[in-house]
């Protein structure tokens, strides 16, 4: 067995690693950023090193400086958690090279699985049904155009690089099909720096389901069933679970072969997922479910294979990396119950998702309740240069309703602030009755995101009771012994003007501030006088860059009329584009963004000024 690990990873999924490391007896090696430097995970592994500046490709991102701090600590295996390194086939054999091991695939298997376009071609030898759709050489604009007329609207254009849902567009005519490719080349050459793209069909009510496999270095594969990840914003997954609803076992058996087939083309060794995509107008059914691209590590939603099966996923890499065989055989694999996971993020739904950054000044998930993997805690930063999920929530019920209903408790009872997270829209997800109906598909929140999106509003009685609490002590028993006269008074809530309910005698001299927490959101409530003091907080139209980026497109001038959520212009930051909207109409009173542009976090781009009559 390794003795010693070295995680080439951040955030949760280091810690998730180090957790089971630990567990086993094995010495943990962290690695970090000036961003990370006091990290969770560099505090819970036995040791860490530093490997350079914030941004990832000064850091997470060379190799050279990973196996540099190995070689340094004495650490004998490497794990590459998600994301970063994790699928980079050239690192693998770096490791290799160095002596050490790699907790993964062969790099032969990586290489065979990284491109979409290759991946398809090999999986259709080996019999596995995929996606219909052109995945040649030629990428000549009018010859893409010519093949998407001739697979047929709607087509999906991807790029053969891409991955985290991102360089990827649906396109609905032929009339938007240049357009899309062109964005879609460009964000691919920006975040994978490969401009590739393949064309598939877009299949309807599509449902995205895949199956865990795991192979050993003695031959044997095998599956841990499927999980249901088709709650997707932009491609990209917010709610998963295990098993997948309505799925029957005739229908799984079938899948689960298909996948395994994949695996054993490739020669696999260790965790890995391979995702198919399935026509659920009619249910499930095996001849209308696709193969879509395999990922050649250990996945974020694993969770909730762990929490049906009771295998511990890392410790299964940990033994196959050291050459045992796999633990169990598939005889001896089952489901238990169900499990449901949601992807928690340092977001505002109600800015167009735009990630939030700063202070975790509160910081509270309820760990009694289910299972939460994080990297973060109480006054932890939360920093531009990384992706912003903080934590996964993860539930466990005998039935679906009962895991669903578990993870609906677990985020209504979070509580998060200053930094905005998409608890309340989770909430919303996992309550839609579509959802709770099981009957999903990967559409369901662009159809109806509008509906989860809106900014959360805490009840009356939440506002009156804090602000009652803000009274003087003298006060709030005043009214419980007297008639309840009741009155209104102003607040701040979050910058906005609210009239609360109070009871009792006015001219109080409220407290300066307080937090109301409800329903898995957290507001600041302040007395109205102390406004001047709250700064220029949201309500006044300024728009602030949230994150240093790129201009990429600015759509009014100084004078326009704007009307609420109508897009001002396009900010590329964390390889993503992110649109920035009006807050209410008005007009653009102040512009100081152009293409091209780079700003700095916080930054005053534009300035909306109410319309007045
Ligand atoms: P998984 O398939 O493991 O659930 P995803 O498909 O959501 O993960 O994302 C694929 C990979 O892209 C993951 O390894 C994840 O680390 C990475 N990723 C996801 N979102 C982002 C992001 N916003 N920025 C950078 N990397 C991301
Ligand atoms: P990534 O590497 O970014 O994870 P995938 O190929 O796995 O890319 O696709 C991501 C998501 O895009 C899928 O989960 C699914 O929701 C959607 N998708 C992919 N291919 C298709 C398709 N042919 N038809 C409909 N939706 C698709
Ligand atoms: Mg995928």
């Amino acid at each position: 067995m390794i003795q010693s690990l070295l995680i080439a990873n951040r955030g949760e999924i280091a810690c998730r690693i180090i957790r089971t490391a630990r567990d086993m007896g094995i010495r943990t090696v962290a690695v970090y950023s000036d961003a990370d430097a006091k990290a969770l995970h560099v505090r819970e592994a036995d040791e860490a090193v530093h490997i350079g500046p914030s941004p990832a490709r000064e850091s997470y991102l060379v190799g050279e400086k990973i196996i540099a701090a190995a070689k340094a600590t004495g650490a004998e295996a490497i794990h590459p958690g998600y994301g970063f390194l994790s699928e980079n086939a050239g690192f693998a054999q770096a490791v290799a090279d160095a002596g050490l091991i790699w907790v993964g695939p062969k790099p032969s298997s990586i290489k065979a699985m990284g491109l979409k376009d290759a991946a398809k071609k090999l999986m259709a030898d080996a019999g596995v049904p995929v996606t219909p759709g052109y995945m040649g050489e030629n990428q000549d604009p009018a010859f893409l155009a010519e093949q998407a007329a001739q697979i047929g609207y709607p087509v999906l254009i991807k790029a053969v690089a891409g991955g985290g849902g991102k360089g990827m567009r649906k396109v609905d005519s032929a009339a938007d099909f240049a357009d899309a490719l062109a964005s879609c080349q460009r964000e691919a050459a920006a975040s994978f720096g490969n401009d590739h793209v393949l064309i598939e069909k877009y299949i309807l009510t599509p449902r995205h389901i895949e199956v865990q496999v795991f192979g050993d270095t003695h031959g044997n594969v095998v599956h841990l069933f499927e999980r249901d990840c088709s709650l997707q914003r932009r491609h990209q997954k917010v709610i998963e679970e295990a098993p997948a609803p309505g799925m029957d076992e005739a229908t799984r058996a079938e899948l689960c072969a298909a996948a395994v087939r994949a695996a054993k083309a490739v020669d696999y060794v260790g965790a890995g997922t391979i995702e198919f995509i399935a026509d659920a107008s009619e249910g499930l059914r095996a001849d209308r479910i696709w193969f879509m691209e395999m990922n050649t590590r250990l996945q974020v939603e694993h969770p909730v294979t762990e929490e049906i099966t009771g295998v511990d996923l890392v410790e299964w890499q940990l033994r196959i990396a050291s050459g045992e065989a796999l633990p169990l055989t598939q005889d001896q694999l089952a489901i238990n119950g169900w499990a449901m996971e949601a992807r928690l993020y340092a977001e505002d739904p109600a800015r167009g998702f735009l990630p939030s950054i700063g202070t975790l000044e509160l910081f509270q998930l309820p760990e009694q309740l289910g299972r939460i993997d994080t990297g973060v805690c109480e006054g932890a930063e939360v920093s531009p240069f990384y992706d912003p999920m903080i934590a996964k929530v993860i539930a466990w019920g005998e039935d679906r309703d009962e895991a669903r209903a578990m993870l609906t408790d677990m985020l209504d009872d979070s509580a998060i602030w200053p930094v905005k997270t998409n608890s309340a829209f989770l909430i919303a997800a996992l309550n839609h009755p579509d959802f709770v109906a099981g009957s999903l598909d990967t559409g369901l929140i662009g159809r109806d995101g509008d509906s989860m999106t809106a900014e959360p509003m805490p009840s009356e009685q939440a506002l009156t009771n804090a602000a009652m609490a803000m009274l003087p002590r003298s006060l709030q028993s005043g009214f419980r012994l007297n008639a309840p006269a009741v009155r209104s008074a102003p607040f701040l809530l979050d910058g906005r003007r609210v009239d609360v309910r109070l009871h009792g005698p006015g001219a109080a001299e409220p407290a300066p501030a307080m937090l109301v927490a409800e329903s898995g959101a957290v507001w600041q409530l302040m007395p109205w006088r102390a406004q001047g003091s709250a700064g220029g907080a949201a309500g006044d139209g300024a728009i602030l860059s949230p994150m240093p980026g790129k201009i990429i497109a600015v759509d009014v001038s100084v004078g326009d009329m704007v009307s609420k959520g109508q897009k001002l212009l396009t900010l590329e930051a964390m390889k993503m584009e992110h649109s920035l909207t009006a807050p209410f109409d008005g007009v653009v009173a102040e512009l100081n963004a152009s293409a091209g542009a780079q700003v700095q976090v916080e930054a005053l781009l534009a300035r909306i000024d109410a319309e007045t009559e």
